[in-house]
């Protein structure tokens, strides 16, 4: 079955878009925002991408963590 895309076009007048629809039910020019990556390589791609130094990535928060505690307890043991 086709559909038409629907958009409202600001340029005509607010009338409705009558290009048949792509499988997201808009047309080429309509498609709208990405949904973003899909697949593994992907999303780890992305990743990489913005990832600058990592201090506040869950590995080094978590490590810092245990040197804390590691320094507690070896305050406490001198005492
Ligand atoms: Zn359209």
């Amino acid at each position: 079955m086709l559909t038409i895309c629907g958009a409202k076009a600001r340029r005509n007048n607010y009338k409705p878009c009558r290009q048949p629809a792509m499988s997201n039910g808009k047309c080429r020019l309509h498609g709208g925002k990405s949904t973003g990556p899909r697949t593994k390589e992907g999303k780890q791609r992305v990743k990489v991408a913005n990832t600058k130094h990592g201090f506040y990535s869950a590995e080094a928060i978590a490590e810092r963590k245990l040197c804390r505690t590691l320094i507690k307890a070896s305050e406490v043991k001198n005492r």
